[in-house]
This record gives structure tokens, sequence and C-alpha cells, in this order.
């Protein structure tokens, strides 16, 4: 499976536009998925457009939340894929039942190895995507607002699996280093095999993950593609 960071905050290819929010493509599986759409459409139409990304080619858009950050690009993608397909959540408003259209509610699958962790939290409601790979569980998260760490047990919880690479928003920039080290901590006892925070996790955040989890640390930011094949992990090279 491959995945391409489309929208966020922090750059990694030269030429690609950031701004706060997050989206990226998931290519590979039975569906090709859009998790989220970032904030805006302009954005994140000229980001796909310069990364050879067709709208046309995804068939399915999988909304985390409902925050503007995240679902603010959708619009003016449906301009371009009026059919596609949409997986929002149980608690979303109205506004955003487009002509094809799914509320998750329960944990449930999107297509053959991939699967939406359900609406998760009390006050921010959420959902992680979560891929099965021959190399373990691949969790992507928004911005992780019912929590990281329930999320990795989420997935563990569900298919009794290996975790190997969570990324995404962690949402933890509002931590103290002694709070985000007991995180890391937590990672580690899940059994985290590889790490790629972005987003809203936090500049901080990001520095002690990396300093603790070295080479399997892997920076994130706008183009980046991370492709997990049965034999290799691969990564276009860093600017
Ligand atoms: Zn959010
Ligand atoms: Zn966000």
């Amino acid at each position: 499976m491959k995945i391409t960071v489309i929208f966020d905050n922090y750059p990694y290819e030269e030429g690609l536009a950031t701004d706060w929010g997050f989206s990226c493509l998931i290519q590979g599986a039975e569906k090709t998925i859009l998790f989220d759409t970032g904030a805006d459409g302009d954005i994140l139409l000229s980001n796909m457009k310069k990364l050879g990304i067709e709208p046309k080619i995804v068939d399915t858009v999988f909304l985390s939340h409902e925050h503007w950050d995240h679902t603010g690009g959708l619009n003016a993608f449906l301009c371009g894929n009026p059919d596609c397909f949409i997986y929002l959540l149980e608690s979303f408003s109205t506004s955003f039942e487009a002509k094809n259209y799914k509320k998750v509610n329960e944990s449930m699958e999107i297509c053959e190895n991939i699967y939406s962790t359900g609406e998760l939290g009390n006050q921010i409601k959420e959902q992680s995507l979560i891929l099965k790979t021959d190399k373990g569980l691949v969790i992507i998260t928004g911005c992780a607002h019912s929590g990281i760490i329930n999320i990795i047990k989420k997935a563990k919880e569900l298919f009794k699996q290996e975790i190997y690479l969570v990324m995404g928003g962690f949402h933890l920039a509002e931590l103290s280093d002694a709070e985000i080290q007991e995180i890391i901590n937590d990672f580690k006892c899940l059994g985290v095999k590889l790490v790629s925070p972005s987003h809203c996790s936090g500049d901080r955040t990001i520095e002690l993950f990396h300093q603790c989890y070295g080479k399997d640390f892997i920076k994130l930011g706008v183009g980046k593609v991370i492709e997990i094949t049965s034999s290799m992990t691969k990564c276009n090279a860093l600017i």
C-alpha cells in the first residue's frame, strides 16, 4: 500500500503548499481512499495536481472528524468527483450529507484490509483509519482528539495484531516534555514499530518522538510518500 500526504502544515517536497490541516491518499487496496481533505480546497487540488493525482481516481473520502482543517477541502474536491463515496461520522451535521455517503458509528470495513476504528471520544468525536498490511497494522489519525493511545488500543483490541506504523495528527502540542515522554513510553509498551507524527502533534512532540524512535521515526509533511510492501517500507528522499 502507498500513502501520499497531500495536505499538512509541515513541508516535505519542494513546490507544494503547506497550510494548517491534514489529508493523505491511500492507494494499493481494493479502493483508493482520500483520508480527510485539509482546510482549503484550492490548496488541496493544487497539491494533488502537482503530485499527479487526479481527483477522479479516488473511490472513497474518509472524514476523520468535523473540523474545518480536515473537511474544508471537501466541496472543492467533490466538484471534480461528485459521485465519490464519503464515510462520515454519525455525529456529523447534515450539511455533509452528499450524494453517496455512509455514517459510521461502530468500527467497520471500508474495503478489504481497510477499516474505521468507529466513532471514538466523548466531546469531539473522531474515527481513525486502520490498514491491515503484511507488516502489521497501520493507523492513520486526523487530530486524535479521542487520545492517540486510546486509538492504538482500540486497533489492537479489534485485530489482535502488531502495530507497524502510527501516522498523522497526535494532538499533543499542549503537553509537557514529561507527559509526552509518558506517551512515547506507552507507544513502546504497545509495540508500535514506526511513528510518523505531524499536523497537530506539536513541534516538541515530533522532536521527542524523533529522538526516542531514531531510524524508526518517519518525517511527515506535504508530498511525503510511504510505501509498505511485504518485503520493505520505502519512502521518498528527504529534501
Ligand atoms: Zn480537530
Ligand atoms: Zn486538525
